[in-house]
Parts: C-alpha cells; sequence; structure tokens
C-alpha cells in the first residue's frame, strides 16, 4: 500500500484529501506544519508528498527543497494562489506537479495515481538492473554478490568476492600483493600479504578449470596478479 503525506496547515482541506485518499486505498499522513512536515518525509518512507505552499514554520518551497536534498518520491506543491505556484516552478524547486486550490479531490486522486505509477516505474527499472561483469564463462553480479562459472554458482567468502571483483573490474592491470591487501583489507585487519596468496588460490579452486593454467587470474612473476580479459 502506497503511503502518502499531506503538509498541510488548514485542517478542513488536509482532512477531505485525506479521506479521498484512504478512501482510494492509500495510508495517509497530515501535518500541519513546515518543518515537522520536512522531518517526517525525511525520517519516514513515503511514496508520495501533497505539499502546501504557505505553510507555519517552514514555506512550501523549502519544504520542498529540503526534501529534494535527499529524496526522490513525487511531490505534488498546492497552493490558493496560482502566481505563487508559478513563481515557485520558475525557481525550479525540484516538485514534480502543481494543482491551485481549490481543486476537486478526484483530480488530486487522478494525479497521485498517475505520478505514482510513473514513479514505481521508474525505480523498478533501476532496482532490477543488476551490476554484472561477465568474461567468457564467469559471471560476477555486483549487485547480488554472487559467482556464477558456466552457469554453476560458486560460494565465495566476503574477502574472496572482493578480491575477485576489484581484479575483475580493472582488467589487465597488474596489481602487487600489497595494492591488493591495501585495497581488499583494511589496516586493522590481521594478517599480511601472504593473505592475498591464500586468497587468491582459493579463487582459482572455483573460477579455474586448471590452477595451473590460470584463464583469469594470472600471475606475473615478481610483481603481483593481473585479470584477463
Ligand atoms: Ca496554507
Amino acid at each position: 500500500m502506497s503511503k502518502i503525506l499531506i503538509i498541510e496547515d488548514e485542517v478542513a482541506i488536509a482532512e477531505l484529501q485525506r479521506d479521498y485518499l484512504e478512501m482510494n486505498g492509500f495510508e495517509v499522513e497530515v501535518c500541519g506544519d513546515g518543518e515537522v512536515g520536512a522531518k517526517e518525509a525525511l525520517e519516514h518512507e513515503y511514496d508520495l508528498i501533497i505539499l502546501d505552499l504557505m505553510l507555519p514554520g517552514m514555506e512550501g518551497y523549502e519544504v520542498c527543497r529540503t526534501i529534494r536534498e535527499q529524496k526522490n518520491i513525487p511531490i505534488i506543491m498546492v497552493s490558493a494562489k496560482k502566481e505563487d505556484l508559478d513563481k515557485v516552478y520558475g525557481l525550479g524547486m525540484g516538485a514534480d506537479d502543481y494543482m491551485t486550490k481549490p481543486f476537486s479531490p478526484s483530480e488530486l486522486v487522478a494525479r497521485v495515481k498517475a505520478h505514482l505509477s510513473r514513479y514505481e516505474r521508474l525505480v523498478g527499472q533501476v532496482k532490477n538492473k543488476n551490476e554484472v561483469i561477465e568474461i567468457r564463462g564467469l559471471r560476477i553480479d555486483k549487485t547480488a554478490r554472487r559467482v556464477f562459472v558456466e552457469g554453476e554458482e560458486k560460494i565465495f567468502t566476503t574477502k574472496e568476492f572482493d578480491l575477485l571483483t576489484f581484479l575483475a573490474g580493472h582488467p589487465n592491470h597488474v596489481f602487487s600483493k600489497a595494492d591488493l591487501f591495501r585495497e581488499i583489507w583494511d589496516m586493522e585487519s590481521v594478517g599480511d600479504i601472504a593473505t592475498v596468496t591464500v586468497h587468491i588460490k582459493k579463487i582459482r579452486e572455483k573460477i579455474e578449470k586448471s590452477s595451473d593454467k590460470p584463464e583469469y587470474i594470472e600471475t606475473i612473476w615478481g610483481v603481483g596478479y593481473r585479470f584477463k580479459v
């Protein structure tokens, strides 16, 4: 269920909006103060904000800017004065829509639904796009932190995964063991560069057909390792 925050100081208007939205299956919270509303929007998860322009505490355009700095959710700004909305629009505060009061509640509901579905499509596209490195039969899903060799999943520890991802993310670049240790292990870690050798060996056991003739992680004698593409 989508959650909507109404920031509006006129109680009658706020209640009318809330009733209509609730009748249409939305969960609704109301704030009558700009500053409190901005705080509420930032500290809790909302899917959409309906924001009045003239508010006590903090003016609507300021509330809009504050929310926009941290969140991408749709914001519909409302005001009784069309000129004021035009001004706010001109300032580019990042609201997604502007409505002049009075408007019919069904018009509001229609716009809310349109913005929510547009936003869900956008967010859905981003969410569905995992970052993947694919080289020959090796597939590293960086988002899901999973590794597949010829379609078969291999289980990696956190450090093995980080090391493999780092090397694969910098193909044909030679890194010394000291470089890799600094990159993957933080300063507090116990261990030394020999840890790198151990991890490389384990990674090879999982991704290479033959550890003697590695296809992916090459040893550059006297220097370090290189991920071949
Ligand atoms: Ca007001």
